[in-house]
């Protein structure tokens, strides 16, 4: 089945889909993204996402070029002719295209924002394999922008970061700025002590998991305690678990951290456990 994209006001199929080569995603990384999954056929967190994505094209002074409900009208159309029953939605907006290339930004009057949006079909997205082995991560400098609170399209280090880890037979990268994790690549990093869940705290250093402020509220609704502080990859190493999170890949045990063994080496019990919760309540809320 030939996939069906949303390009501009469109849904096209995915090889007649086109955007403009001076596109200021493609020539500048001038966009921001958000990627909600899919389970059962339904979103997960549709308002979450949505909300920040409004935050981030604020931030940038970005246009919207429609409003959440019709949003949610194209997340969903997209689902239904795709047929996905688990995988995800992939958004994408830019500040469009003037038809050259100019460092200061085209007037928003004259010049659209781009809207591409399109299904990636995750068969056992929720029973994944990978979290039942747990990752294997590493740690690597933090080099990224100072603005990692906006979900932007610049992903040229996380994806080298992933490659790094890739490289040493990892599954991820842990970033470190000043001695302190600040997230994973792709999703916020967690350490558990006992029964106390550590997440960096939220500021621009890292960006404001949608994952990461549900599973924190479910894990106080559990009776766990939750510490939002930083933290050095030595304490991670010496705890008792850890796991990060991410709309992708929900909550994903970590099972080693350069070459350090966690606990027993296996997905510890209050990682699975969030897991559990957050795929039930997800479910649950899911549109
Ligand atoms: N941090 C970074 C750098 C990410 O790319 C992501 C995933 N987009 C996250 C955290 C997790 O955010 P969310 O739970 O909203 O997917």
């Amino acid at each position: 089945m030939t996939r069906t994209v949303y390009v501009n006001g469109a849904y096209v199929p995915e090889n007649e889909a086109t955007v403009s080569i001076f596109d200021r995603g493609f020539l500048m990384a001038d966009g921001v993204y958000e990627v909600t999954s899919v389970l059962g056929g339904k979103l997960i967190d549709f308002a979450g996402h949505a909300i920040r994505l409004e935050r981030s094209l604020s931030e940038l002074d970005m246009a919207q070029p429609c409003d959440m409900d019709e949003l949610l009208k194209i997340h969903r159309e997209l689902v239904r002719v795709n047929e996905i029953d688990e995988g995800l939605v992939y958004l994408q907006i830019t500040r469009g295209s003037d038809g050259d290339r100019d460092f200061l930004f085209p007037d928003p009057e004259t010049t659209k924002p781009t809207i591409v949006l399109f299904t990636q079909d995750k068969p056992g997205l929720a029973d994944s394999p990978a979290a039942k082995k747990g990752a294997k991560i590493i740690s690597i400098e933090d080099i990224r922008w100072g603005r990692r609170d906006i979900k932007t399209v610049q992903l040229l280090y996380p994806s080298m970061g992933k490659m790094m880890a890739k490289k040493v037979g990892c599954d991820d990268a842990w970033l470190v700025e000043d001695g302190m994790v600040t997230e994973g690549t792709s999703n916020n990093a967690y350490i558990v002590k006992g029964n106390t869940i550590i997440t960096r705290q939220l500021s621009n250093d890292i960006l404001h998991g949608i994952t990461r402020a549900a599973v924190l509220r479910m894990a106080k609704e559990a009776q766990m305690q939750v510490e939002e502080r930083s933290f050095t990859i030595v304490e991670a190493q010496e705890a008792d678990e850890a796991f990060t999170t991410s709309a992708s890949a929900f909550v994903m045990p970590v099972v080693e951290i350069d070459g350090v063994a966690l606990g027993d080496g296996k997905p510890g019990n209050i990682a699975k456990r969030l897991r559990e919760i957050y795929l039930e309540e997800s479910l649950k809320a899911a549109v």
